[in-house]
């Protein structure tokens, strides 16, 4: 079994200046080199020097989303249709790219690695022979700590993590719909998407405060000769749109705002503890139980699994504080 690190990648991806950003003319302050997946951010004052790091991977607002999938996505869920867990993280903040990165636009061209997913399982599955496929599908979303479902169509629906001595970590009560293709898939996401929209809208709840989870269930009988009953194998992704990094001091949130912002904060550093615990591989000690996220994909980051961080951000001037900081984030979480 390889180390926890040489399973966890990172990747930065940086978006294109928006229309506002062009005519406000602000300037681009990152330089990003696919070749070497090196990154210089600049210092829009010119008062500290240039900073440069170095990922698996660095993508600039030329790379299309086919290529961000073949590289990011492709190996984790070629892995999980062979029965390992796999999970894919988007992290940045607010309006650089995440649900860019993982949903997409509707189009061959434009969809993101989730609908790529969805593609690639069911082209995988339809040219194998000898193998009995099974595939489930849920889908979920964290809020101030509370797991909801968004396959259910109570928007109050509030789960429980249960622990089960041998299954590991689970969410008690959770909708897992078995799917037949890619069509059924695409339904599954559809209907969660309104749930989680039409949920944050009666609870007076923004769902770029909340970290939303798809998760594919894989599973595989193949008869061999030695196991003529059939041998079964379990594979799982998790398909991760985090919550917003930015921080909140800055907005001047406050009360419930304020509670929110402390809670995402909290979950996405114990999800950078967690991280860079396995790739630094040394400390015995890795601190899944501080938030529900990494309770939640315990049996999906670490050990024999696959996991890779997409960090987004801006390339404009007016983001150098929040670009800075999800670098260092990405940065940490690094195999070095
Ligand atoms: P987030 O989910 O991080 O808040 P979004 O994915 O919603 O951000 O992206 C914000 C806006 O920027 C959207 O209009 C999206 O279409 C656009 N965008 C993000 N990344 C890219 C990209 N690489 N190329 C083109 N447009 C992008
Ligand atoms: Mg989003």
């Amino acid at each position: 079994m390889a180390s926890g690190g040489e399973c966890v990648k990172v990747a930065v991806r940086c978006r294109p200046l928006n229309g506002k950003e062009k005519g406000d003319n602000r300037a681009v302050i990152l330089d990003v080199d696919n070749k070497t997946g090196s990154v210089t951010l600049n210092n829009p004052k010119g008062d500290e020097p240039p900073k440069t790091f170095t990922f698996d991977n660095a993508f600039d607002w030329n790379v299309t989303q086919r290529e961000v999938y073949d590289v990011v996505a492709r190996p984790i869920v070629n892995s999980v249709m062979d029965g390992y867990n796999g999970t894919i993280f988007a992290y940045g903040q607010t309006g650089t790219g995440k649900t860019h990165t993982m949903e997409g636009a509707p189009t061959p061209e434009l969809q993101g690695i989730i609908p790529n997913c969805f593609d690639h399982v069911f082209e995988t599955v339809n040219s194998s022979t000898g193998k009995q496929w099974m595939v489930r599908a849920s889908y979920l979303e964290i809020y101030n700590e509370e797991v909801r479902d968004l396959l259910s169509k109570d928007p109050k629906n509030k789960l429980e993590l249960k622990e089960h001595k041998d299954s590991g970590v689970y969410v008690k009560g959770l909708n897992a719909f078995v799917v037949k293709g890619v069509p059924e898939l695409k339904n599954v996401l559809e209907v969660g998407k309104k749930n989680r929209s039409v949920g944050a809208t009666l609870m007076n709840q923004d769902s770029s405060r909340s970290h939303s989870i798809f998760t594919i269930t894989i599973e595989t009988i193949e008869q061999t000769q030695a196991q003529p009953e059939g041998h079964i194998r379990v594979g799982k992704l998790n398909l991760v749109d985090l919550a917003g990094s930015e921080r909140q001091s800055k907005t001047g949130a406050t009360g419930d705002r304020l509670k929110e912002a402390t809670k995402i904060n909290l979950s996405l550093s114990a999800l950078g503890n967690v991280i860079s615990a396995l790739v630094d591989g040394k400390s015995g000690h890795v601190p899944y139980r501080d938030s529900k996220l990494t309770r939640l994909l315990q049996d999906s980051l670490g050990g024999n699994t696959k996991t890779i961080m997409c960090a987004n951000m801006g390339p404009a001037d007016w983001n150098y504080d929040e670009t800075l900081s999800t670098l260092r984030y990405a940065n940490r979480a690094k195999n070095i």
